[in-house]
């Protein structure tokens, strides 16, 4: 089991001797940045410290991109402008259309917000494992806010996928067990768990879930269930990395009343 908890962990890491973004080892050339996982921008002044930070190129790894600000830039407005009485207000869903398919979609800049985590989950997976997480890695993100399209003039709410309820138990089951991997930083506010189980194809991935603030009753929970962040990240190479988790395949029952929440009871 590996843990990165206090700010001495997160010294260690900083100085990786590659870039999490590209996972090319670093150059004495290089000019080489920090960034902040998650952004600094997030999180309130008290909850600052201590942060993830790690290393990347200056210039191509290191400028965060446009579509990050401004994801970000509504996910601030979502954590800390929050206010219960004009919550129905602010949270009201977007309706924009898909460029991709020319769909209708409702939602949180959805896509925005899994390329925004798949960034995210590679600083993790670099953090606890010290290794970069290559770009061919595939990804499956069950992300905090709900999406749907719009048919005849109804919304129809893109359902939460079956996989997303069995993320949610295997975290559940694998940190009963004491047997996660995990990353607690920002006062707290912010946790990453992961466990890595076999698929029926046996091919190894990586089950994870993702909280921050509390994130997951940020979504239109009048129109919606609300659901955690969850997901899977196959492993490239096949291989799991060195002291990693395994997911126990011992047969227990657990508690589990809110299937889609794997922070949640
Ligand atoms: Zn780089």
């Amino acid at each position: 089991m590996i843990s990165l908890t206090t700010q001495k962990d997160a010294r260690e890491v900083r100085d990786l001797p590659f870039c999490y973004i590209c996972g090319n080892r670093f150059d004495t050339a290089d000019s080489i940045n920090y960034d902040h996982i998650p952004p600094e921008s997030i999180f309130d002044i008290p909850d600052r410290n201590f942060p993830l930070k790690l290393s990347t190129h200056e210039r191509q790894c290191h400028s965060p991109m446009n579509l990050d600000d401004e994801v970000l830039g509504q996910l601030v407005a979502l954590i800390h402008g929050k206010q219960p009485s004009e919550r129905n207000d602010k949270l009201k869903i977007d309706i924009y259309q898909s460029t991709d398919t020319g769909s209708l979609i409702a939602s949180f800049s959805q896509r925005n917000i899994e390329l925004l985590l798949r960034r995210w989950i590679k600083a993790f997976h670099a953090a606890l494992y010290r290794e970069p997480l290559a770009d061919d890695t595939k990804f499956a993100i069950q992300t905090p806010f709900p999406s749907g399209t719009i048919k005849n003039g109804q919304l129809i709410e893109e359902p939460i996928r079956e996989q997303h309820y069995k993320f949610v138990e295997c975290i559940k089951r694998n940190r009963v067990a004491g047997n996660l991997d995990y990353i607690e930083t920002n006062n707290g506010k912010f946790r990453y768990e992961c466990v890595w189980d076999k698929l029926s194809d046996n091919s190894w991935a990586c089950v994870f879930s993702i909280d921050l603030y509390g994130w997951k009753d940020l979504g239109d929970i009048n129109n919606f269930q609300p659901r955690g962040c969850a997901g899977l990240y196959n492993s490239p190479t096949g291989m799991v990395p060195e002291n990693a988790s395994k997911a126990t395949r011992l047969e227990f029952s657990i508690a589990n009343s809110d299937t889609a929440d794997p922070f949640g009871s």
